[in-house]
């Protein structure tokens, strides 16, 4: 079959992955997503344009990028290197990996996000296409949120399956009902985030209702596609045992039998820095299993699985 043409946006493609879908996983990562969770690990993953990050350690003020860029995107405000993503033409585009990028002596400067084909994205897959077989990995569609480049995401699904390789999705499950339903015509697990089980709590601090997320949800559960609910819990939003007993009556509306709770970390925060942003949580401690044992015990008496 000829290769097609269209593009994605992807920032990552991660080999030998083992916290993303059943054994070893290559994870591709979509730029983009509906939702802004504040402590979003991967928050060079929310917006769906390329950004260049900054990492501060590495720099030597020189301002050569300042002084190089032809659309006046980059700026030194107060000794830090900013970059107006809206002026930025992009890498690839000025140059090929950005002039900014190509003239730094010290390599502080980065682009998130590239222009990819599925057959580019398949070569690499499929050079571990034995580690596949012998283990029953595959591979999973992680971002950012991969329904957002839907053509794209089916497309890549389609040649996944057409060479026999287990596919599965890291979803927040927020698309419309038609697409999501395409999509999922092509996956084997749903790895389907939760993150609040209150509609208004839910859109203080992720921007959209949960309630096309539950019914998602419950219409891949009923249509019998393995669904895997995971549950980030964070501190003072959503970790209380009241928030217990509310996921509890959610996950039994849309039909869940078992959860996956996902204890809070800061694993993201330097990269928040790298893109210019405030980070929320500097002073917030991370959660642990111990931490949360009677709100795991909530799910286990009203009959979900709940494990970490
Ligand atoms: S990638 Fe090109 S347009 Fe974008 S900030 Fe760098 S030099 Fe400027
Ligand atoms: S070119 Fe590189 S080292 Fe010089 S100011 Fe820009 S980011 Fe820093």
């Amino acid at each position: 079959m000829k290769s097609e043409t269209k593009y994605g946006m992807i920032f990552n493609i991660q080999k030998f992955s083992i916290n993303d879908g059943p054994v070893i996983r290559t994870v591709v990562f979509f730029k983009g997503c509906p939702l802004k969770c504040t402590w979003c690990a991967n928050p060079e993953s929310q917006e769906p344009r390329l950004q260049i990050m900054w990492d501060e350690k590495k720099c030597l003020y020189c301002n050569t990028c300042v002084m190089s860029c032809p659309t006046l995107a980059v700026k030194n405000v107060d000794g830090k290197i900013k970059v107006d993503h809206k002026r930025c033409s992009g890498a690839g585009v000025c140059s090929e990996r950005g002039i900014c990028i190509e003239k730094c002596p010290a390599h502080a400067l980065k682009a998130e996000g590239e222009r990819k084909t599925v057959d580019e994205i398949m070569q690499v897959v499929m050079q571990d296409l034995p580690f596949y077989e012998e283990s029953g990995g595959g591979v999973t569609l992680s971002g950012g949120e991969a329904t957002m480049q839907p053509e794209f995401a089916i497309e890549l699904l389609k040649a996944l399956k057409a060479k026999n390789i287990h596919t599965a999705i890291e979803t927040t499950g927020f698309a419309s009902p038609a697409i999501f339903q395409r999509v999922i015509e092509y996956l084997d697990l749903l790895l389907f985030d939760i993150k609040h089980w209150n509609e208004a709590k839910h859109k203080e601090k992720t921007d959209v209702s949960n309630v096309p997320i539950l019914k998602n949800m419950k219409y891949a559960i009923e249509a019998g596609k393995e669904v895997l609910p995971r549950l980030p819990v964070i501190p003072d939003y959503n970790n209380s045992l009241d928030d217990a007993r509310g996921f509890v009556q959610r996950l039994k509306e849309v039909g869940a039998k078992r959860v996956q709770l996902l204890p809070f970390h800061q694993f993201g925060e330097n990269k928040y820095h790298m893109l210019g942003r405030d980070y929320a949580f500097t002073d917030v401690k991370a959660l642990h299993p111990e931490d949360l044992r009677d709100f795991q015990q909530i799910f286990i008496d009203n009959g979900i699985e709940a494990f970490f």
